[in-house]
């Protein structure tokens, strides 16, 4: 998308190397002349997930779109109305996020970019282009899409045919704002990547976890936004999938053009647009070091992972996709930690049915015969919302608070008892465990019980087989008051998983998937170890098996504190799998108890991060 406003100049950052790494400002055109030769940018941005990409610019957001005309009934109206509109508010949204993260450009380039965003909020509220679709669609009786490309087109000629070189650009910018709100009606998203050259790198305005799904590692290279947050599930998704990930990038808005050579640096957090030669060699030879690193940690695979004092610790790997499953097995995962089941009502506008999703269990546990497999019921809802859902949900002032995850489940026991029932047949299979999100409270945990009996009830009725006896049920810790009363928790549930991501985001009340508080998110903080450390104690008196399955079971600076604080199971994506091992096969547990133990003593986070980083310096 162009971002340029006429008379003014904006300042591309120029970088010789990658060690400068500027916040740059987004690039700008004059329209009517052939680029001028481009030389290297550099941006930063979050590093979320570690790698080397190097291949061709993908603009996810750039382009036309391909909309066909489709004639309606007049009865058909009010719903093609009611798209139009919601595809509005949508893109209103997007445009406010945007304009958020272009505050925190340097100089002009913000207030260029806040002049044009807010040019772009405005004709989305204005009467005349909003007005002008509305009556289009009632009127001439064509499906929304249409109406806007015809309203849209209309103005944007208008414009065109204007002698003055800056009325001439609003054209531009009608067509932008006409092709985002079609995008949003058609769901773009929801177009794989599987057209693209091998090797391409996506680069968008955001990304979402359902998008992130579409993503086949084995065509596209890596990816880089300008909105996202370390800990959002997008970030989460990029790591299983081995795609190298830069977020937060707000730079990149007008930054790229399709075709650029790009290079994505997710474990530094880096950017570089069109590298000289000499920066591409660079990131090469790194990215061979990296591949030998994998191959050699790749040999750990049959080793069990005992630390040098002789205890035995399991690791088990989280699904986010069941195409994850061979990278898990290969990886030596005993089994499935944590498997999202967010994946079956993704990229899709209706629910999945008891078959469907039994079948899509049965796949994963069937392999992985013998060894446990945790499936979590649906967490939907906050930041992870899905289109097959969307009557489910109403417009809430701050959806992570919202009806989220067990909370949605228990109030849509329709939903809830779908999944509970494939669970059980699919458990029938193997050896399944059933986990509960968002858990807040012993009463939800005994009414899903009550709820899981009654539909074993029903299925052993029908004749239907299904685990026996009934599998164990599982509640998140992810919520500070659950960690709070995990000693009636565990005499509720059958076992713990630590949600280390959420609980952080609830204690700290810091967005983990929003960037501008992204250096606030902090898992060392001493509030979470104690409420970790609270619940852990609590299932270790209670006999119950407790596991951390959030993203510091797979970070290699936390293995001392998680182990030290007396888990002996965790779960990470598998990519994480062979360096944990690693990590554990060297480590003496008794030194990282004891360590542990001074860690919880202390108040201060930068005092328990040198703690931490000087143990992992020399053990
Ligand atoms: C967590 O919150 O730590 C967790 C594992 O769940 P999710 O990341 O899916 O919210
Ligand atoms: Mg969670």
């Amino acid at each position: 998308m162009k971002t340029e406003k006429p008379g003014k100049k904006t300042k591309r950052a120029k970088t010789k190397a990658p060690a400068a790494t500027p916040r740059g400002q987004p690039a700008a055109t004059p329209r009517g002349q052939p680029p001028p030769p481009r030389g290297q940018d550099v941006f930063e941005g979050l590093g979320v997930s570690p790698g080397i990409a190097i291949g061709p610019a993908h603009l996810r957001d750039g382009g036309d779109v391909q909309v066909i005309e489709r004639r309606i009934a007049k009865r058909e109206a009010e719903g093609e109305l009611k798209r139009f509109r919601d595809a509005i508010a949508q893109s209103l949204r997007q445009v406010a996020k945007l304009k958020n993260k272009a505050k925190t450009f340097h100089g002009t380039a913000a207030e260029e970019l806040g002049y044009l965003l807010d040019a772009h909020a405005h004709m989305l509220k204005s009467r005349s282009l909003v007005g002008g679709i509305e009556k289009n669609i009632q009127e001439r009786l064509c499906n929304a899409e249409a109406a806007v490309m015809d309203e849209i087109g209309g103005i944007a000629r208008n414009f065109a045919e204007m002698d003055d070189a800056y009325l001439r650009l609003r054209g531009q910018e009608v067509r932008e704002v006409g092709l985002r709100i079609v995008r949003n009606l058609t769901k773009a998203s929801f177009s794989s990547f599987d057209r693209l050259d091998p090797g391409s790198i996506v680069i968008a305005e955001e990304v979402t976890p359902a998008d992130t799904a579409l993503m086949d590692p084995r065509i596209v290279g890596g990816f880089a936004c300008a909105i996202g947050g370390a800990e959002g599930h997008t970030a989460i998704m990029a790591r299983s999938l081995g795609l190298p990930a830069v977020l937060g990038v707000g730079a990149l808005i007008g930054g790229v053009r399709n075709g650029d050579i790009v290079i994505i640096d997710g474990s530094n957090g880096v950017v570089v647009i069109n590298p000289t030669a000499a920066c591409r060699s660079g990131y090469e030879r790194r990215r061979k070091v990296l591949a030998r690193e994998t191959q050699a940690l790749s040999r750990l695979r049959n080793v069990e992972p005992v630390t040098r004092d002789g205890i035995r610790v399991t690791l088990q790997a989280n699904l986010e996709l069941p195409r994850e499953i061979g990278q898990a097995v290969a990886a030596g995962a005993e089994g499935i930690g944590l498997l999202r089941t967010e994946f079956l009502f993704m990229n899709r506008d209706d629910l999945p049915g008891e078959d469907e999703q039994t079948a899509a269990l049965s796949e994963i546990i069937e392999a992985m015969p013998g060894r446990p497999v945790t499936v979590r019921t649906l967490d939907i809802g906050g930041e992870k919302l899905t289109s097959s859902l969307g009557a489910h949900f109403t417009e809430t002032s701050n959806p992570a608070l919202g009806l989220r995850a067990i909370r949605l489940s228990l109030k849509e026991p329709k939903l809830l008892e779908t999944q509970l029932a494939a669970m059980l047949r699919a458990g029938a299979k193997g050896n399944l465990r059933i986990l509960l999100p968002m858990i807040s409270a012993v009463a939800e945990v005994k009414e899903v019980r009550k709820i899981l009996a009654k539909v074993a009830a029903r299925l052993k009725r029908r004749g239907v087989r299904i685990a026996d006896p009934l599998p164990p049920l599982g509640v998140m810790i992810e919520i500070p008051g659950a960690a709070l009363t995990a000693d009636a928790l565990a005499q509720a549930a059958d076992f713990f998983a630590i949600g280390s991501n959420d609980l952080t985001m609830y204690t700290l009340a810091i967005d983990r998937g929003e960037e501008s508080v992204a250096h606030l998110y902090n898992p060392l903080h001493p509030s979470v170890l104690r409420l970790m450390q609270f619940a852990i104690e609590a299932a270790l008196r209670a006999r119950i098996p407790v596991s951390i399955c959030g993203e510091i079971a797979g970070d290699v600076r936390f293995t001392a504190l998680n182990l030290g604080l007396g888990v002996r199971e965790l779960s990470m994506g598998a990519n994480a799998l062979p360096r944990i091992k690693s990590r554990i096969l060297n480590l003496d547990m008794q030194a990282a108890t004891q360590r542990a133990q001074m860690i919880m003593d202390q108040h201060d986070t930068g005092r328990i991060a040198a703690l931490l980083d000087d143990f992992n310096d020399v053990s």
